[in-house]
């Protein structure tokens, strides 16, 4: 196993435990289909355009030009006319196999998620902790939904024919584990393991590895994974997501659960107090993510965190201190890469050598190779 470590955290960044709610955004935008479509087209909340879901329902207000999934992308600008409560609901799903499980995610465009259960397993891992960070999505969903995620894990158990199946939690983080327990007990198939509060520890094989379960016979799947199956199999749509916004350059940071297709500049109008200094926005975590340029970005299925971050002091020349070298968890020569131009295949985007870096260069942006 990887030696792994502990991510000092800023004291400033303050993340709140509760939810901000934003499920009435003015706009939504969604990508544009190749064809024109008419002024004041009404969209229905809860339909597909393309694999893209509309998360209210209103009328076309015009075309924008929006970062969509971190790409500047033409969408099409939806105007909410508040009429979601003449929508039909949809049933819950008896699902009695792993096909029919399947084919539930595949019909709601998460075949990423269906194809992860295509195999043939042993052992099988749900990892309730972020990494990143300043990000506390995982945390929150089990936090308010344990009885839902306990229940949709036993049942996923039992679909791939699994004796046991364990629910892994940070060992810091004491209120989960604590809701956890008081009900873990009703599923004799379920075993709660406690990880140590280590960065990258959520990785397959770090998992696998620190609970001696083989990497290639184990399904290692995220809170966020088992949640989403556990809405649809209850009927719900996944029109709205968990995301946290946070940072140094933010008076407060939060969690907010957010329609799918709003913009951040909406959020930002409503919610952030942004404090009087130059910073950086970046898209998807501080370490893992990228920088976007501009805060016209729309959150997507794929968004989990914008981190607004004080913009760092300028990158100074290399004192070759070699901190780079030996942080890499996957035993990089960061340091020569970067004297020689070279990149690695073998690079995760981890983010730690630009943690290390006491010049603040930006080695992971120089070596990552995509
Ligand atoms: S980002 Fe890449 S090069 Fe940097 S520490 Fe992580 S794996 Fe190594
Ligand atoms: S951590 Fe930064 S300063 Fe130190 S050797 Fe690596 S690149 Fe140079």
């Amino acid at each position: 196993m990887r030696t792994l470590i502990k991510l000092e955290e800023n004291p400033e960044v303050l993340i709140v435990s509760n939810v901000t709610s934003f499920l009435n955004p003015t706009f939504v935008y969604v990508p544009t289909l190749d064809y024109a479509i008419k002024e004041d087209t009404k969209f229905f909340k809860d339909t597909y355009l393309k694999d893209n879901i509309i998360s209210i329902s209103g009328y076309l207000e015009g075309i924008d030009e929006k970062l969509y999934n971190n790409k500047l992308t033409k969408v099409y600008k939806i105007h909410n006319d508040y009429k979601e409560h003449n929508l039909k609901r949809l049933r819950k799903v008896k699902i009695k196999d792993l096909l029919e499980l399947q084919k539930l995610l595949e019909d709601n465009f998460l075949s990423n998620l269906s194809n992860k259960l295509k195999g043939s397993f042993k052992d099988l891992v749900v990892t309730c902790f972020d990494e990143e960070i300043y990000e506390m999505n995982e945390f929150m969903i089990l936090y308010n939904n344990y009885k839902e995620i306990l229940k949709m894990l036993d049942l996923l158990r039992s679909l791939l024919n699994l004796e046991v199946a364990y629910i892994a939690i940070k060992n810091t983080n004491a209120k989960s584990i604590k809701k956890v327990r008081s009900i873990i007990g009703t599923y004799p198939n379920l075993k709660l393991v406690l990880l140590p509060d280590k960065y990258l520890m959520s990785m397959d094989e770090n998992v696998s590895s620190y609970l001696n379960l083989k990497v290639d016979d184990t399904l290692v799947l995220k809170t966020t994974e088992i949640d989403m199956m556990e809405s649809l199999i209850e009927g719900k749509f996944l029109d709205h997501k968990y995301i946290t916004v946070s940072g140094d350059a933010l008076k407060k940071s939060l969690i907010i659960d957010t329609k799918l297709g709003v913009s951040l500049k909406e959020i930002e109008e409503e919610f952030l107090k942004i404090k009087p200094c130059e910073y950086n926005i970046y898209y998807n975590g501080y370490l893992q993510g990228e920088k976007v340029n501009s805060e016209d970005l729309i959150i997507t299925k794929d968004t989990s965190s914008i981190v607004f971050k004080r913009k760092e002091d300028v990158e100074e020349e290399c004192i070759n201190c070699g901190a780079c070298n030996k942080i890499c968890p996957q035993n990089i020569n960061v340091l020569k890469c970067f004297k020689d131009n070279l990149r690695s295949k073998r690079c995760l985007n981890c983010g730690l050598c630009n943690y290390i870096c006491p010049a603040n260069i930006n080695l992971k942006e120089r070596i990552k190779d995509d």
